[in-house]
């Protein structure tokens, strides 16, 4: 099986100079023991939990919902759907994912299937170590998503475990009020991945994703590693 399968890192390097949600502080890497000095490499390391490639529980915008530790296993490990907008959007960066390119998407290439975890691709990933552009820095936050239509959708028809980006967040950048996050995705319990990359290296359907989310007790969410398995 393991030869048949093509395994794929979504995931951005997480060091100091990963680009982050405006305000929010820069990863902290402090080496506390060294090999030569101590017998050990250790380092004392300080993020937020909403850090490059990261996963949000419900219980991020949504009272009582699931926290990190608490997501079933199973909810890590799902059939994956990649919808590819980048060439519609063209680089438009209030542009969202609308019912109709669902609606394409499944007519090109088949039903998502139910309790799938859908990936949008923005184009966006290719602009992540840069943020003047992927975060539209220092003007205000500006990026595509999920619009509520669409979101939905994928929540109430397809029943999605999850949904993930090449962006910031789920929502668009100039959005402040967080639709698809407070009255769509999570108080289904649906988690989100956000600042994904390579989406362009996963085909639209037929590979899986497992989401390696930091187990973290009470998490609002946590660095993630994300990695697709291509048949
Ligand atoms: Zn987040």
């Amino acid at each position: 099986m393991l030869e048949s399968l093509n395994v794929v890192d979504l995931t951005q390097p997480l060091g100091p100079d990963t680009v982050m949600w405006p305000g929010a502080p820069q990863p902290v890497m402090q080496t506390v023991l060294t090999v030569a000095h101590d017998g050990f490499y250790n380092r004392l390391v300080t993020v937020v939990e909403h850090t490059g490639t990261h996963f949000d529980a419900p219980c991020h915008m949504v009272e009582g919902g699931m926290s990190a530790d608490q997501i079933p296993p199973d909810r890590l490990f799902r059939p994956l759907a990649v919808i590819d907008i980048s060439a519609e959007l063209d680089g438009d960066p209030d542009g969202v994912l609308t019912l109709a390119q669902v609606h394409a998407f499944e007519a090109a290439h088949g039903r998502i299937p139910d309790g799938a975890a859908v990936f949008l691709r923005t184009g966006w990933e290719e602009f992540n170590t840069d943020p003047a552009r992927y975060a539209n820095a220092p003007g205000p936050l500006r990026f595509p998503g999920f619009g509520a239509e669409s979101a939905r959708f994928l929540v109430e028809q397809r029943h999605v475990a999850g949904l993930g980006t090449d962006t910031l967040g789920i929502d668009t950048g100039a959005a402040t009020d967080f639709v698809v996050h407070r009255q769509i995705s999570h108080p289904r319990g649906v988690w989100h991945v956000e600042n994904l990359q390579n989406l362009k290296a996963v085909p639209p359907l037929g590979a899986w994703v497992v989401v390696g989310v930091m187990k973290l007790v009470d998490g609002s969410g946590g660095p993630a590693r994300v990695l697709a398995l291509v048949p």
